[in-house]
């Protein structure tokens, strides 16, 4: 006979776009009390569009520093680069070829471009460096932005605006009636963590979270006695992932993010995991 939890699971996961992989997790899902979600493309749509581009000291126009960035994300698979993309699209373009391309883990892109090392990074690697970031760079809090060094000097930036998905507002009213806190860890600026917190009222948040802390974050709620459920898209997450009690691989996540998940969330919608923990809740009431 199939045993009762797989029958469940697999007529919940029909309904709603979970995979689900191990079945003690969807078991489990009715005693998670705190939800560590990731914001890019799980709490937000992923969809950045470039909102401004500056040049700083005008040392290069801002379609080089548009021009020199797109040889670099052309490369890299993350949002912030598809949104650069779309914009070099949109202006036509002619896109430099890259050397030596490199994805500095959590902290964005570098290469060389006819014959300049161009990075295109976070604002945590411009304090590493101790590179001062201008003062209008965040004249609008809820952008992200990535900065632009060509040969070492900051030399402009590029601002992208994502939006939350109108589910997720919905599936947070959901875990708060049933007391479960909800958290997220980005790896963007603390700012737009903030603006995005703030909208969605969350419990609290991690912002400019390299990837090994992630797995640090999970660990440490867990020593508060929380039984934790964490979304990761990518490679970068596998170990928070597992460390979690209920991993959730989201969307079309990474091959190495969806082996080591428990859950695999298809559509990356927040309330799917929502759906999970109430019909868990109230299956394991019924058989008990
Ligand atoms: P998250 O998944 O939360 O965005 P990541 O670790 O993927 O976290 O990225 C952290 C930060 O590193 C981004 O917010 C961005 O500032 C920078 N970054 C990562 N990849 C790129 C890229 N391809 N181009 C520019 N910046 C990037
Ligand atoms: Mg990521």
């Amino acid at each position: 006979a199939i045993p009762l939890v797989v029958a469940i699971s697999t007529a919940i996961s029909a309904q709603n776009g979970l995979l689900i992989r191990n079945r003690t997790a969807f078991e489990e899902s009715r005693k998670i009390s705190a939800l560590l979600f990731d914001k890019t493309g799980t709490l937000t749509k992923g969809d950045f569009g470039v909102t401004r581009i500056e040049s700083v000291d005008n040392a290069y126009s801002k379609d080089e520093i548009l021009r020199l960035s797109s040889a670099l994300e052309q490369s890299s698979e993350h949002p912030i680069a598809v949104g650069i993309i779309k914009k070099v699209k949109e202006e036509n373009v002619t896109v430099p070829k890259p050397e030596n391309f490199n994805a500095i883990t959590g902290k964005g892109v570098e290469a060389d471009v006819e014959g300049k090392k161009v990075k295109v990074v976070s604002p945590g690697y411009l304090r590493d460096e101790k590179i001062s970031i201008p003062e209008d760079a965040y004249s609008d809090a809820a952008e992200t932005v990535v900065f632009v060094l060509i040969d070492g000097t900051l030399s402009g930036y590029i601002a992208l605006a994502d939006e939350i998905r109108p589910e997720s507002f919905e599936a947070i009213q959901v875990f708060k009636k049933n007391k479960i806190k909800v958290l997220m860890a980005t790896g963007d600026n603390e700012k737009t963590a903030k603006a995005v917190s703030d909208k969605l009222g969350l419990d609290g948040y991690y912002s400019e979270v390299l990837p090994h802390q992630k797995v640090e974050i999970v660990t440490e709620l867990q020593g508060k006695k929380e039984f934790v459920a964490m979304t990761g898209d990518g490679v970068n997450d596998a170990p928070a992932l597992a460390q979690a009690d209920v991993g959730i691989a989201v969307g079309s996540g990474t091959d190495v993010a969806a082996e080591t998940a428990d859950i695999i969330l298809v559509n990356s919608n927040p309330q799917d995991i929502a759906s999970l923990i109430l019909f868990g809740k109230a299956t394991f009431k019924k058989m008990i």
